[in-house]
């Protein structure tokens, strides 16, 4: 049986009180890993590393940092078929996703930070007599909190800014799908990186995250995950004055304008809602379309959502793989049953596929209110529901009818319209006759309850350092 151990001061390490909890594959419901259950011990311990590390780091120059994380994005690609497998057994998800999505994308975010270091400037305003420069300087140590959607994929998205910048890590992937995390510790040996400067810490996050997110020499806390855990993070580093970038949960619409390119928009919105299970923060789960459209769009996504291959991830033509976990697909399932009660119609899906492992069939819903529960929470899962609107204006006010604000999709081919609508969108991302094509470069994130502050590009360089302003007079 596997062991997932901490990796503190560049060695694997059992939990200072040894305890242990289980590491399932969800499409099997099989253990495949013990994994260390830390407390607040393990994270001083890790703390005082990232302490003892960090100054050396930040020291070095940034051609010097960037050349390790190059390493690291290297070393990642070099074991593709490893990472891609064990992503896929620890997360349920297909195999061809993790190996075209999830580990290709975890060695691009070291790769581009790697280069965004070394190409980032910084800001001098001349004055009269004066000129006044803004160094930007890492913060210290920090506390880098991932979810179990995207596992190493995100872990790295927030791990290579941090370390770009030069700070010293407290790394905390999800205790759901630890094991790809985990193995980035020898990626970091192996490319150099120095003992301490990056430290991962398994467990359950309520144990450990008071200390990862309070303990005095924590500067910083950049967290992925619920909006839940967010509001609890947000309430124990508000206090204390420190930075957090909160990017949480998200009730995404799709709207579906009666000038769209039809089969283009019909990819798009299955795609959207139905992506990695619906378990992306990004996915479409607020189907919304212009009622001259609605029969058509309905009768079409029904038949291909239906048609999604649900089953085995480890099979090459498998589209759905399993929820994530038990917990995960109980809840998915409660919330199948919520709609059914709140009066929904369900047009595909809405049951288990098979009996073993925690498949959800893709599933479409129509004849729900915008503000019933179902259009309102995040369910997270394969999941979607569909309604018409009339006008333009209806389709926006729909749209923002949530406490949400993350991503949303558009589809029309009038581009006066594109622009205006978007402008009155309430979300961080708004994507025109596409989805989810990422640019790095970008800032990423929500507003209202989907996030605080943004990550990607120079948002994450800012964030991950001090800026700190030097006046000079002459
Ligand atoms: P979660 O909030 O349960 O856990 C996320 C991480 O926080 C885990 O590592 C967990 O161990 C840790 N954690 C839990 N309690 C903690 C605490 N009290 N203090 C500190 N850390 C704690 O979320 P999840 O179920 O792993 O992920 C799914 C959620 O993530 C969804 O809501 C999804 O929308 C969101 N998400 C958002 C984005 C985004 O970019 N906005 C991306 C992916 C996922």
């Amino acid at each position: 049986m596997r062991k997932v151990l901490n990796f503190i001061n560049g060695e694997y390490c059992e939990g200072v009180d040894g305890e242990w909890m289980d590491s399932i594959n969800p499409a099997t419901e099989e253990k495949i890993a013990d994994v260390v259950n830390s407390n607040e011990k393990d994270v001083l311990k890790a703390i005082e590393a990232a302490k003892n590390a960090q100054a050396n780091w930040a020291s070095q120059s940034p051609e010097r940092r960037a050349k390790v994380l190059r390493k690291m994005a290297e070393l990642i690609k070099a074991r593709l078929d490893e990472l891609a497998l064990i992503e896929s057994q620890d997360n349920g998800k297909p195999l061809s996703v993790a190996k075209t999505v999830d580990i290709p994308r975890a060695a691009i975010n070291l790769q581009f930070f790697a280069d965004a270091i070394g190409q980032w400037s910084q800001e001098a305003y001349h004055m009269k007599g004066a000129v006044n420069y803004t160094r930007r300087q890492p913060l210290g140590v920090v506390s880098c909190i991932s979810p179990w959607n995207l596992p190493l994929y995100l872990f790295t998205w927030k791990i290579a800014p941090a370390l770009a910048t030069g700070n010293a890590v407290i790394g905390k992937p999800s205790e759901v799908t630890p094991i790809t995390a985990s193995l980035l510790g020898e990626v970091a040996n192996e490319a150099g990186l120095p003992k301490g400067v990056l430290n991962i810490l398994h467990g359950q996050g309520a144990r450990m995250g008071k200390e990862l997110v309070e303990n005095k020499s924590i500067k910083a806390v950049s967290f992925t995950g619920s909006t839940a855990t967010g509001r609890i993070i947000s309430q124990q580093a508000a206090p204390l004055f420190k930075k957090v970038s909160l990017e949480m949960g998200g009730k995404n619409a799709t709207i579906i304008f009666e000038d769209c390119d039809y089969d283009k928009a019909l990819a798009g919105v299955l795609r959207a809602g139905f992506s990695n299970q619906g378990q992306i923060c990004l996915c479409g789960s607020r189907i919304l379309v212009h009622e001259s459209l609605y029969e058509r769009l309905k009768t079409d996504l029904v038949e291909k959502v239906s048609s999604l291959r649900v089953g085995n991830p480890l099979d090459e033509l498998t589209q759905q793989g399993a929820l994530v976990s038990k917990a995960h697909f109980e809840k998915v399932m409660g919330c199948i049953e919520l709609a059914k009660r709140e009066g929904g119609k369900i047009l595909c899906g809405g049951e288990r596929e098979g009996s073993k492992g925690y498949f959800v069939k893709p599933t479409l819903i129509e004849g729900l209110p915008m503000n019933c529960q179902t259009n309102q929470q995040e369910i997270f899962g394969p999941v979607a529901t569909i309604q018409s609107f009339s006008t333009e204006e209806e389709a926006i006010d729909l749209a923002n009818s949530t406490d949400y604000g993350l991503a949303f999709s558009l589809w029309s081919e009038n581009s006066s319209r594109t622009h205006r609508v978007s402008e009155r969108l309430d979300a961080g991302i708004i994507w025109v006759n596409t989805w989810m094509l990422r640019d790095l470069r970008t800032p990423f994130g929500g507003m209202k309850d989907s996030g605080v502050g943004r990550e990607g590009g120079t948002e994450a360089l800012r964030f991950f350092t001090e800026p700190k302003n030097i006046c000079i007079s002459y």
